[in-house]
């Protein structure tokens, strides 16, 4: 009898399933998202960067609840080797990403006079540095296969501005000028880019806000509630399946509060 040679990467076993690149996915917005592409059976490749432990149950918990394939790739967004890395960690073991979600970011609150050179640095570094060297990694080859969705998670301070959050807004109003810029560069391409401008989601982000402020920022908002992270979720699965005809669009998600 004649011996098959099933001599397969790991890549080339996992080429029918989608795939899903989340940074930022260990808590918040970032792990809901993971779990709804989960549910829907796409293979995912998970980052955050210090709550490891955190992560990698919640890897855990996804294969056993979904039967899901998780990589998870701990380390800085911030750090352009790194996110290089981890989109070539990505694609050997899945064998192409279908969708990013650059997710990951950080906030500061405080006057910007009292902000320091290297916080304002930072800041840029890992909520708008992080989303140009994980775009120019994936993007060659979704346009090699013509294919594949990103969607930046951003703020609805990035039109608006905040005060006393200053630096974040500017970094938010970069992300949405970046999506509107990189959607017209590869609608040729029929790959759409799309933006979320999230209003105010029941995360950690927002844990600083005590009982007092929380009731009169929910008594702004006209739906009269935080956002979940659930409800994010929904809009980026949503995207990562539109048209392409469907890009270069910021999607504000707030409640009807801007
Ligand atoms: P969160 O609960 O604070 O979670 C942030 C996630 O990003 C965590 O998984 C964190 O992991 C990760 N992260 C932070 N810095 C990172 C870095 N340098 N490298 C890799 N991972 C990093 O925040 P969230 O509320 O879910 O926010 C998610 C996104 O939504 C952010 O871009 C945020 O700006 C945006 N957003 C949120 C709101 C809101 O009201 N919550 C509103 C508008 C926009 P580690 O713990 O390991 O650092």
């Amino acid at each position: 009898m004649q011996k098959i040679n099933l001599d397969l990467r790991k890549g080339d076993f996992f080429t029918f399933m989608k795939t899903v690149l989340i940074t930022g996915a260990s808590r918040g917005i970032g792990r809901a998202i993971a779990q709804k592409f989960a549910q829907n059976h796409f293979g995912l490749i998970l980052n955050c960067r210090r709550s490891v432990d955190e992560l990698e149950s919640f890897a855990r918990e996804l294969r056993e609840t979904c039967s899901a394939e998780v990589l998870t790739c701990i380390g800085d967004v911030a750090d352009h080797a790194f996110v290089e890395q981890m989109v070539l960690d990505g694609q050997a073991h899945f064998g192409a990403i279908d969708v990013l979600v650059n997710n990951a970011g950080i906030s500061h609150i405080g006057l910007l006079t009292d902000m320091t050179r290297e916080e304002w640095e930072y800041l840029m570094a890992v909520n708008v540095s992080s989303v140009f060297s994980s775009c120019k990694c994936v993007i060659p080859e979704m346009i090699r296969r013509k294919a594949g969705h990103i969607i930046n998670i951003s703020s609805v301070w990035g039109s608006a501005g905040a005060s006393c959050e200053v630096a974040y807004s500017a970094s938010k109003g970069a992300v949405n000028a970046f999506t509107k810029g990189l959607a017209k560069e590869l609608a040729p391409c029929g790959i759409p880019v799309n933006a979320i401008a999230c209003g105010v989601i029941d995360t950690d982000m927002n844990r600083c806000l005590n009982r007092e402020e929380r009731l009169a920022l929910e008594a702004e908002i006209p739906v009269g509630r935080y956002g979940t992270p659930e409800e994010v979720a929904e809009l980026t699965y949503f995207l990562a399946g539109c048209s392409p005809y469907l890009t270069g669009q910021i999607l504000t998600l707030d409640g009807g509060w801007s």
